[in-house]
């Protein structure tokens, strides 16, 4: 994600964008639930890209969105589509794809680098040009040059109004190689918990920064001084942007903190094993902590999975049943409530911290499952 600075023009003619591909998106959408309930018909990509001309004769401010741009849109539909009869495959009851709010529609994607849109690096420090087409060159934050071919970009608007732009690339071999850590096949389980962000099977924890909490309570103070606004006033209004910038901030540093771990984990360890943990459905814990720390997990596996990806590292995610419940020296288990911090094995003698036995059990089930050996007993289990 780099940051892009649109000019005011620019800018008045993306939001335009996106409210004519927000129109297209729910005209195409209910082109294809009519057609479906009514004549048992499905339309395809290709059929609704078809359309497409006609409906810039009717409309002929569509014409001024780029071509590319608006394909794009009609192909999210069909992704809306595929993955709603993909639900009914599985027997699921699947709501149909939703008709979106011109609020929820954020975001434009440039199809073929080259064409719609290109990209400039300039001679000073952190400049770069993103030129997009009908719309001509934009300021880019650029720290680094890009790796690979680039695919797409997707220009997005958030909540406080900044822009940024996503480019995919497509890495070739050589690309690839060049991301390659040195060998290692070096073991290690992960337990992510509350306190500590997560514990590692080699004894270490990796700490919260002080800016989780810190953040959590800016947040709940922005919540609830937003729900004291009187609706449909300008007060609220602000205290809306006071919250999204708060959300975003928090994103932010977060995802600093995990990509900063996340790389130091991929470039010690070869094999790490993570917990399969339902994190969709924890989310919505009505505790806020909770569910802040869950996103940040979330994101946590995602990248660390990712980045395992680029680096040629394994990544296995065991079952978390048990994991805190099982003595990781001789594999007795007993009931562990959350306040329980200390494992104390009355089968063995083991004593070690909850979250240390934890990583120790993923560790072992991660082996396990990729048919590797050895249980790792701590000698001087640590506290
Ligand atoms: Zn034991």
């Amino acid at each position: 994600m780099r940051l892009v600075y649109p000019t005011h023009k620019q800018e008045r003619i993306l939001e335009a964008w996106l409210v004519l591909c927000c129109e297209t998106y729910n005209a195409a959408l209910d082109e294809r639930k009519s057609a479906y309930r009514m004549a048992g018909i499905s339309l395809s990509y290709e059929d609704q890209c078809a359309e497409l001309p006609g409906c810039k004769e009717v409309r002929p401010d569509l014409a001024k969105v780029p071509y590319q741009v608006l394909q794009d849109v009609v192909k999210r539909v069909d992704l809306a589509f595929d993955a709603f009869f993909q639900r009914v495959e599985e027997g699921k009851m699947p709501g149909f794809p939703r008709f979106k709010s011109r609020f929820r529609y954020h975001s434009l994607t440039f199809k073929q680098f080259g064409n719609s849109f290109k990209i400039h690096r300039q001679g000073k420090k952190n400049r770069g040009t993103l030129e997009l087409a009908r719309l001509g060159p934009v300021k880019m934050v650029m720290h680094r040059a890009i790796k690979g071919t680039p695919k797409t970009a997707i220009v997005k608007r958030t909540p406080t109004g900044k822009w940024f732009v996503s480019i995919t690339v497509e890495l070739r071999a050589n690309d690839l190689q060049a991301s390659r850590l040195p060998h290692t096949s070096e073991p290690v389980g992960i337990d992510v918990g509350l306190k500590t962000f997560a514990y590692l099977s080699t004894g270490e924890a990796i700490a919260n920064p002080r800016f989780f909490r810190e953040d959590e309570t800016k947040l709940a103070r922005a919540g609830r001084k937003l729900a004291r606004a009187p609706k449909g006033t300008k007060e609220r209004a602000h205290k809306r942007k006071v919250v999204a910038r708060t959300h975003e901030r928090i994103a932010n540093r977060r995802k600093n903190f995990i990509e900063q771990e996340v790389s130091k984990l991929i470039a010690r360890f070869g094999f790490l094993a993570v917990e399969a943990l339902v994190v969709r459905n924890m989310v919505k814990n009505p505790n806020l902590a909770k569910s802040i720390a869950d996103a940040s997990w979330s994101m946590f596996f995602t990248r660390l999975q990712a980045k395992a990806e680029e680096a040629g590292r394994q990544v296995v995610r065991v079952n978390p049943a048990y994991t805190s419940q099982t003595c990781s020296a001789c594999g007795h288990r007993q009931p562990m409530p959350l306040s329980v911090r200390v494992y104390e094995c009355p089968q063995c003698g083991l004593v070690i911290h909850r979250d240390h036995n934890g990583s120790l059990n993923i560790l072992e089930d991660g082996l396990h499952a990729v048919g590797r050996h050895s249980r790792v007993i701590p000698e001087a289990p640590g506290l």
